[in-house]
């Protein structure tokens, strides 16, 4: 592994938010009191000292930065008050901005402004297709009761959402990939795809159930947990109805639980009854969202636990944007159940102003990526584990145990 050291590392760390990781007297206090810190993985210390190194293509390769669930333990108990936790969070948002290929994520991370001009503009993008076909379609619009498939056709919507997904699917892979490569490395060629598929399940349930975040001990780190997994699991159910069950099967000609074919099933939905599963996952996503959201927003305006001290612009615009998304989908829910066509059109060019920036810029280059790449990289160290130890004999074990210090 090269040890080039770049002398603008801790300059570039400053653009991602990097407080003054040069307090650091490299004491190891943080590591020995980490409960996900392991002997082959030891971390935050390793990291902080690459930091000041200037050790840039270590950082790039290190799957560490993804196996820290920001507890803020280290940071509290650190006697320099050197802010580890921090540090770990800050290169999250660079490798994430390095994994991608586009170079967008690095422009998002680095410039509020740049990332609230491309918010923006694939809003009003949106809004003003919107309204053009709305117009383009007057004469068809149902003013006596409300049905967002009489304005925008249920086709031309389905297509958009297929493709829409295909475009952030295609991103989102293409920096997942470049992610496995870097940290597994050499590994990367020998390991066999079937060891991956065997690990399939335990990425599937660290995704879903954000299981190693409860791992951390931390007084308050329960309720954390608690919040995370609502935001995730919340933002995955509904994802789910409408990628999948409102348009996705609809237009494969499934129609699914009496859902009419896709957002025509909205104008129906008085007749559908409460208790219909994908009415009540549409109902339990805005209420995980909601909860999630605001209990992260309180503690980020509070201040009062590390974790929520610094806030970056990304961290505002992805919590702002999922619960507007959130807001807006219920509002449309009622306007469609209290039957108000005209508030009901009007919200819903609303929400696809706010749920399709979300989706296409916060999901392949921004903070939800995180969500993706810390089970992905949770899975590569135990494939990689495995296959030292049913492959390889002492010398590669050695290549996981624990760094010496640098
Ligand atoms: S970050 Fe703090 S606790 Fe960790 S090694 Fe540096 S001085 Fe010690
Ligand atoms: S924030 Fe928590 S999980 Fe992350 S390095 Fe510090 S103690 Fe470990």
């Amino acid at each position: 592994m090269s040890n080039r050291v770049d002398p603008n590392l801790i300059r570039e760390l400053q653009e991602y938010g990097l407080k003054d990781a040069s307090k650091c007297y490299n004491c190891g206090n943080c590591t020995a009191i980490c409960d996900l810190s392991t002997p082959e993985n030891p971390f935050p210390r390793k990291m902080v000292r690459y930091v000041q190194l200037g050790q840039k293509e270590k950082i790039l390769k290190s799957p560490e930065p993804w196996l820290c669930y920001y507890c803020g333990d280290c940071s509290v108990r650190c006697p320099r008050e050197a802010d580890p936790g921090e540090t770990m969070m800050v290169l999250r948002r660079y490798l994430t901005s390095l994994y991608d290929w586009t170079g967008f994520s690095k422009r998002f991370y680095t410039s509020e402004k740049f990332e609230t001009m491309a918010v923006g503009a694939i809003g009003a993008f949106v809004g003003l297709g919107m309204i053009i076909w709305a117009i383009a379609n007057w004469s068809m619009i149902n003013w006596q009761h409300a049905d967002v498939s009489s304005v925008w056709s249920t086709e031309g919507i389905e297509i958009a959402d297929l493709v829409m997904a295909g475009i952030l699917s295609f991103f989102l892979l293409t920096n997942l990939y470049r992610c496995v490569k870097l940290v597994l490395g050499d590994y990367f060629k020998k390991i066999p795809l079937k060891m991956y598929y065997d690990e399939m399940k335990y990425l599937l349930v660290q995704f879903a159930t954000q299981k190693q975040f409860d791992g951390c001990k931390t007084k308050g780190n329960r309720a954390r947990w608690i919040a995370h997994l609502a935001i995730m699991t919340g933002y995955a159910s509904v994802f789910l109805l409408v990628v999948v069950f409102v348009n996705g099967l609809p237009f494969m000609g499934i129609n699914f639980l009496k859902f009419q074919r896709g957002w025509e099933s909205m104008g129906h939905v008085r007749e559908i009854s409460i208790f219909n599963p994908l009415r009540l996952i549409g109902y339990y996503s805005f209420f995980a969202l909601m909860y999630g959201t605001s209990y992260v927003i309180w503690s980020r305006l509070k201040k009062t636990q590390p974790q929520f001290k610094n806030s970056h612009g990304t961290d505002w615009m992805f919590l702002i944007l999922l619960q507007a998304t959130a807001v807006t989908g219920i509002l449309i829910n009622l306007g469609h159940i209290f039957d108000l066509p005209f508030l009901t059109y009007a919200i819903y060019v609303i929400h696809m102003m706010v749920a399709i920036p979300m989706l296409v810029l916060e999901v392949p280059f921004a903070k939800w990526a995180h969500l993706a790449y810390r089970p992905v990289v949770l899975m590569l160290m135990k494939v990689k584990a495995r296959y030292i130890a049913e492959n390889e004999n002492a010398e590669g074990a050695a290549e996981l145990a624990p760094e010496v210090a640098v």
